[in-house]
């Protein structure tokens, strides 16, 4: 038995309209300040007071968000009280949002403690996500990243409950965001649908949503790229985002992001950029197990092969055409890394990605070894031949 869990989704041009609708009397909204610059906080805000509810927000949340800035986040909602909390923004603004929320609603947990496996008290407040990026998925995955400066460590949390009530996907929110961002997060996009079609976690419904995101990915990410402008472009990417983290949300992503999780703790790179350099090589490396569904996926996309490695090196190719296409980076190197600093910090790096929680979700688990030559190709960017 297993349960497909999914927020309401409000998506389109005008959807933002919804929050008219929202019931409730206090609501507390997270931002980050580009998106008070940019006005949409306003647009939210005057939703909520045409309704008569009382609003405060908080605007600190920094990209790659810190376990200090959840404290803060969390200090400023007790001490408003809400019965609303609202994340509006890209993935960082969601994740402290997410971490926060539960923190009110269950008052006495402790961050680190959160688990799936826990069922947390709830009811005093309704969750609601409005995404202002094309990529992270956030809006409605139960899984949340943070930075741990202090240890130089990324931390995954996975809670049921951070799955929110509604998510509002207005394409009008992500008309602004500059190319290297819209690549950085479409990238995300990519790696989310691929990884959650070939998790061991995979199912009939997962499927299904992984395979409509990667094919509107792979036609619009470029078009949103080039040309921020396009409406129609930004719209189905916007989808895309969400409906590969729907994917995600209901199957899991597995080893590229274990490797980005651990490298992002080290250097500060977007999430975005490092999984989908990462994306290739830990599917070649998971296709050396000589089990893998990449030639399925490959057909799906059109993408016709002979057999399973050559479906791999096809779709693999492809993505890559694309990150290429949009200005990704495909190596290590190109992310502008030294290799003396990346074999400094190799004995962190391996023990961080081994311990990563995504691990757990990968088809084939990397030995201590296999991860460092992971990192090694992906800095030369060679072919996973083992
Ligand atoms: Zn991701």
């Amino acid at each position: 038995m297993w349960d497909f869990t999914s927020p309401d989704i409000v998506y389109g041009v005008d959807a933002l309209s919804r929050l008219a609708d929202v019931t409730g009397t206090r609501a507390f909204i997270l931002t980050d300040q580009t998106l008070v610059e940019l006005g949409y906080l306003r647009q939210v805000e005057e939703y909520l007071t045409a309704n008569n509810i009382a609003i405060r927000s908080f605007s600190q949340i920094e990209p790659e968000p810190s376990i200090e800035t959840v404290q803060l986040a969390h200090r400023a909602i007790v001490a408003f009280t809400p019965d609303i909390v609202i994340a509006l923004g890209g993935g960082s603004v969601m994740d402290v949002t997410k971490v926060s929320w539960l923190m009110y609603e269950q008052p006495g947990i402790k961050i680190e403690e959160i688990s799936i496996f826990t069922s947390y008290d709830t009811g005093k407040s309704q969750l609601i996500t409005i995404p202002t990026t094309s990529g992270s998925g956030a809006d409605m995955t139960p899984g949340v990243v943070l930075t741990d400066h202090q240890q130089g460590r990324k931390i995954v949390l996975y809670a049921r409950e951070f799955q929110p009530s509604l998510t509002i996907v207005d394409p009008s929110l992500v008309m602004q965001v500059p190319a290297q961002v819209t690549a950085d997060t479409g990238m995300d996009v990519i790696s989310h649908a691929v990884e959650a079609f070939a998790s061991p976690w995979h199912n009939d419904f997962s499927d299904g949503l992984a395979v409509k995101a990667l094919q509107l990915a792979f036609v619009y990410l470029p078009l949103a790229y080039v040309d921020g402008s396009d409406v129609k472009a930004r719209e189905h990417m916007h989808n895309a985002a969400t409906i590969s983290g729907l994917a995600m949300a209901n199957s899991s992503v597995s080893l590229g992001h274990a490797l980005a999780h651990a490298f992002g703790g080290l250097f500060p790179i977007p999430h975005g950029r490092l999984v989908g350099m990462f994306l290739p090589y830990s599917m070649e490396f998971t296709a050396n197990s000589g089990d893998s569904r990449y030639r399925k996926l490959a057909r799906f996309l059109g993408i016709s092969s002979a057999n399973e490695q050559e479906g791999l090196k096809k779709l693999v190719n492809e993505i890559r055409e694309l990150a290429r296409k949009i200005g990704q980076p495909l190596t290590i190197m190109q992310i502008g890394i030294e290799a003396a600093d990346l074999e400094k910090v190799m004995p962190e790096l391996i023990e961080k990605a081994a311990s990563d929680h995504q691990m757990l979700t990968t088809l084939r688990v990397p030995d201590e070894r296999e991860i460092a030559k992971l990192y090694r190709y992906a800095y030369a960017g060679k072919s996973v031949d083992f």
